[in-house]
């Protein structure tokens, strides 16, 4: 591919960039000596930064985003026609791609009903914790308004999603949070805080019975989870975890929030990850690979009993939802999301990334025969994390500057992996990969070979 002609000019483009902009989740001290990365062009998995070099990116736009990969001329297309035929009006009115995606949408989600547009991840969660508390202040006489959040998830950036979040590292000096907000334990047993118990899922559920039972189940409106957990630790739930969430959902009455950012449109080799666990949610919020980064878009989604209750036409007219999101009336958003599920439909790409999942999931479990660093591979789909320990024996995490430095070398050999947040105070070991779902063969196994590289040049 040829590099852009446009862009005669680089240095001055970093120099911009490193002068004037605020970059996302970023230490800016590291731009006094080293240059902040600045891509150009995109194609499938490959990027080009600024000079020209191309990289491998496994991480499908650093954060799990770019689901369909770079490049694709046909969402271009769909949101191009469609920004020329209307590109807004405000969400209190239809509109053609927003009611076509919603369909396509829910012929996905047996149970689920109603598709509510808005643009980011953090705001698609906002509504759901608004939903749970006008419920409960207009169905359950101002009870059942907390919501029960998970240690190690993460489900945004605004003040009421932070308020729910289970990262130290994310939400540490922003605080006052929302009040309502109650954190239950995680759920990865490499991890365990229940040592001795010979089944990881019950001993969970047994732990978060004992939460609901202290806060009172009347207080409790819903339970917010990442089906996997993501930048916590690629945190697949042990066996039997989901049934028994789900059964004491329906025990206390307590609605199941279903935060699919991340595992949403095919991440995991189906097109929902509550959907590889047999879950029932009452709530899904997805935003990421909705539109796989073409069009900013998210959808709260939810049943027509949950819709319902938004609709009784009380004379003081009060209980309809009393929320707005400005550019969740863009129809860049839903144009892109249909060409995208098009995509991941027509490109048998749920297929793929069971295919390449596998390969994937294969390629690690070698590399662990040969790492001494490497505690446990978790996942599902083209979604893994590589646990990195000093220790196998007793699990000590892998000092955090390593784990930066095996990242750096795979990023010197032309591959871009991610790595976690600190999800627990004190460690942050888990390498992550998110390839796009048309990685080939080829492309898992340099992601693979470059990983291996890595670890013998840090670790030996
Ligand atoms: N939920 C999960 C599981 C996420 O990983 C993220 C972002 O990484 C969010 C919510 C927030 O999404 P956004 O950054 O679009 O607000």
């Amino acid at each position: 591919m040829s590099f852009p002609a446009t862009l005669n000019d680089p240095a001055h483009i970093v120099e911009m960039d490193r002068a004037h902009v605020w970059h996302h989740l970023t230490q800016h001290k590291a731009f006094e000596t080293a240059e902040p990365p600045v891509f150009v062009e995109g194609r499938g998995l490959r990027l080009w930064d600024i000079h020209g070099r191309e990289l491998l990116d496994a991480t499908s736009g650093g954060v799990w985003t770019v689901n369909v990969g770079y490049g694709r001329r046909s969402i271009a297309d769909a949101v191009h026609a469609q920004l020329l035929a209307l590109n807004y009006y405000a969400g209190s009115a239809g509109s053609v791609p927003g009611s076509v995606f919603a369909t396509r949408l829910l012929e996905k989600m047996p149970g689920m009903s109603r598709v509510y547009y808005g643009n980011s991840g953090s705001e698609a969660n906002e509504k759901v914790f608004k939903m749970v508390r006008q419920i409960a202040a207009q169905h359950h006489g101002g009870r059942k308004w907390k919501i029960l959040y998970r240690e190690r998830d993460y489900h945004g950036t605004s003040l009421g999603a932070l308020s729910a979040c289970g990262q130290p590292q994310r939400c540490a000096d922003y605080g006052p949070f929302v009040p309502g907000f109650v954190e239950i334990p995680h759920c990865l047993e490499y991890r365990a805080q229940f040592h001795d118990a010979a089944d990881y899922g019950q001993a969970c559920a047994d732990a978060i019975e004992a939460i609901i039972l202290r806060e009172g189940p009347d207080t409790i409106g819903a339970l917010c989870l990442e089906p996997i957990t993501a930048g916590g630790g690629v945190i697949t739930p042990p066996p039997g975890y989901w049934e028994r969430i789900q059964d004491l959902c329906r025990r206390y009455e307590i609605l199941l929030h279903i935060d699919e950012v991340v595992c949403g449109l095919g991440r995991t080799g189906t097109w929902f990850g509550y959907q590889n666990y047999g879950i029932r949610p009452d709530f899904v919020t997805m935003a990421k690979g909705v539109a796989s980064g073409y069009a900013a878009i998210a959808c709260t989604v939810t049943t027509e009993a949950i819709f319902d209750q938004f609709k009784r036409a009380a004379p003081d007219d009060m209980d309809y939802f009393r929320d707005i999101s400005t550019f969740g009336g863009c129809l860049a958003g839903p144009a892109a999301a249909l060409e995208n599920m098009r995509i991941i439909e027509d490109e048998g790409l749920l297929n793929n990334t069971l295919l390449m999942g596998a390969r994937l999931h294969a390629n690690l479990l070698g590399l662990m025969g040969r790492h001494a660093s490497i505690g446990e591979v978790r996942g599902k789909g083209l979604f893994w994390g590589i646990e990195l320990v000093a220790d196998r024996t007793t699990r000590a995490p892998l000092d955090e500057t390593i784990v930066q430095r095996v990242v750096a070398e795979c990023r010197k050999a032309g591959v871009l992996i991610g790595m976690t947040n600190r999800s627990l105070p004190s460690f942050n070991n888990t390498l992550c990969l998110s390839p796009a779902l048309v990685a080939t063969a080829e492309d898992i196994d340099r992601i693979g070979e470059s990983i291996d590289r890595a670890l013998t040049a840090c670790l030996g």
